[in-house]
């Protein structure tokens, strides 16, 4: 299916992504998209939506200060030694 809309751009350089779209797309106010403009593809503007970044947690505890990353799993400090003090 091949939806078509056309908008202005308006004085603010700012472009209306019509709501039905946005249903479509699982897009909401507030998404970070990226724009990509390719000289390739002759005056052509590609929206995506950017995943949603998530800061790293410790995998015990769900703290965000990581001490280090262990078989791809971040850990804290406390819980770093909490391990160690078990070996
Ligand atoms: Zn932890």
């Amino acid at each position: 299916m091949k939806i078509s809309h056309s908008h202005k751009i308006d004085a603010l350089n700012r472009v209306l992504i019509p709501k039905e779209l946005l249903r479509k797309l699982g897009w909401k106010r507030g998404d970070t998209l990226s724009l990509c403009y390719d000289e390739a593809a002759v005056k052509t503007l590609s929206l995506h939506l950017l995943a949603e970044y998530t800061e790293p947690k410790c995998f015990y505890c769900k703290r965000v200060d990581i001490e280090i990353t262990i078989n791809r799993k971040a850990v804290c400090a406390d819980c770093l030694e909490k391990a160690l003090e078990k070996l």
